[in-house]
């Protein structure tokens, strides 16, 4: 088994061990209406803890599981599971276990209120683009994080509903939910409040703020004191600047090398937050720091590599090559393709850099000139045959996901492609 697939794994056998546990020890049945129903409505109620605590278990961000999923975009990939999943169940549950909301019971009460709270707050995750939920957060990310921050008082709220109705004879069944419960209540409690006291946010200053072209922003980061813990080249962190309008917190890619003063990151104006960067960050401002993440790493892949930079996505290997050191033991083809000419950033310093490595072949590609990139025009300068290959990628996704279906029908096994989920919903 690879690494990469233990968290899930571990994960899948723990959902398993829930049902087998309930199964094994179940509640007793004197007294209990339809038992089986009754069994049942507790083993998947239980389900729904243990899945949602992954979920918050995840949201934490834990740097030393990443190895486990293949790196935190993988991790949240993961996390939209564990939630689909626990959001689908928690419907079955209540087909199985009928609430009589008449019923003046405060479970009942509790049940309906988690029940509302968890719909209201997946529902635009699920489906983003119903106008009517739409509105709930603004239509813009940031909102759809702010309602998101919720969730765990409704996860606590279904924790309450479960002890005040659940089979108080099923004793280990329930003990082991317990587990799940803390972890889930400690990763709530640890993401919103607790974080901070961890050093998991590092103060930072901007030292200079430049603008390659007219819609990128190079942000050079100096730290207030410590930096943040050591990272590779191609990693990503979260930041945020103390000013109005820029105090969201967005995850960008170190295009800076691992060994030089202070971070640098660029950025793209391509959004409400971006824009506002391009237009009004200045130096002085003072930034928040978290990370740094991600498992893109062209050392880890064979001696023979295709790089594929689409627009922004030049970012990861922009720090590769910084990064470079005295030889570079891989042979890399590596394209970078943007649009027009004056989207290309960098070119001089790529085209510098890549003089002293010969077996790192750049293709520098406008579209507009010379026609859209394709698999086909990768394979054709590999010699015809990229089987041996991996291909590290990271652009647009559409153009992404593209690629990659023309890889594996090139032959490329997909273990060998690699590339950044760039969404985190
Ligand atoms: C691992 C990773 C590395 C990235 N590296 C770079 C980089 O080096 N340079 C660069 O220009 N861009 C990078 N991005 C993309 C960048 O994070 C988004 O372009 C930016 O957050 C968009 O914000 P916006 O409000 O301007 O745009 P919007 O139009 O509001 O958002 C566009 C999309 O960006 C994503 N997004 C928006 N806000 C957030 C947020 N707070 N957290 C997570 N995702 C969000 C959502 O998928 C959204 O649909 C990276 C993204 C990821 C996930």
């Amino acid at each position: 088994m690879k690494r990469k697939n233990a968290g899930n794994l571990v994960f899948i056998l723990l959902v398993l061990l829930t049902i087998f546990i309930w199964l094994i020890f179940p509640p007793e049945r004197e007294g209990v209406e339809n038992y089986a129903r009754y069994l049942a409505g507790m083993t998947l109620g239980s389900l729904v803890l243990v899945l949602m605590s992954f979920s918050l278990f995840l949201s934490t961000r834990p740097r030393w599981a990443e190895p486990y999923f293949g790196g935190l975009d993988k991790m949240y990939l993961t996390h939209r599971h564990t939630s689909t999943a626990a959001f689908l169940i928690l419907f079955v549950h209540l087909l199985v276990v009928p609430l009589h909301v008449f019923d003046l019971a405060l479970g009942n009460y509790l049940a309906i209120i988690a029940f509302s709270g968890i719909v209201s707050i997946v529902l635009p995750t699920l489906a983003p683009r119903i106008p009517f939920l739409n509105r709930m957060t603004g239509e813009t990310y940031e909102g759809w994080k702010k309602l998101h921050r919720f969730i765990g008082i409704f996860f606590i709220l279904g924790y309450l509903h479960s002890i005040t109705v659940n089979a108080p004879t099923a004793k280990i069944a329930i003990n082991w939910n317990q587990v799940f419960v803390f972890l889930g209540i400690g990763s709530y409690l640890y993401t919103e409040l607790l974080g901070r006291f961890f050093k998991k946010y590092v103060p930072y200053t901007v030292e200079a703020v430049n603008h390659p072209n007219s819609s990128t922003t190079e942000v050079v980061l100096r730290p207030k004191k410590d930096s943040i813990t050591k990272h590779r080249a191609g990693q990503f962190l979260f930041v945020r600047f103390l000013e109005k309008g820029l105090n969201e917190s967005h995850p960008f890619t170190i295009s800076s090398a691992p060994n030089e003063d202070g971070l640098r990151l660029t950025i793209k104006a391509c959004g409400d937050f971006t824009r506002r960067l391009f237009a009004n960050l200045k130096a002085g401002t003072d930034a928040i720091v978290e990370g740094a993440y991600g498992m893109f790493d062209y050392r880890t892949g064979g001696p023979k590599q295709i790089w594929v930079a689409g627009g922004i996505g030049i970012t990861p290997f922009l720090s590769f090559i910084r990064d470079l050191k005295d030889d570079l033991s891989h042979h890399v083809d590596f394209y970078y393709t943007v649009r027009h000419k004056d989207e290309a950033i960098f070119v001089d310093e790529i085209e510098k850099i890549v003089t002293k490595y010969p077996r790192l072949k750049p293709y520098i590609r406008f579209s507009a000139v010379h026609g859209s990139l394709t698999v086909d025009d990768i394979v054709k300068n590999a010699g015809g045959d990229i089987r041996g290959h991996h291909v590290y990628m990271c652009g647009p996704l559409p153009m992404v996901q593209a690629f990659e279906k023309k890889f594996a029908e090139a032959g490329v096994s997909r273990e060998n492609i690699h590339f950044e989920e760039f969404n985190f919903r």
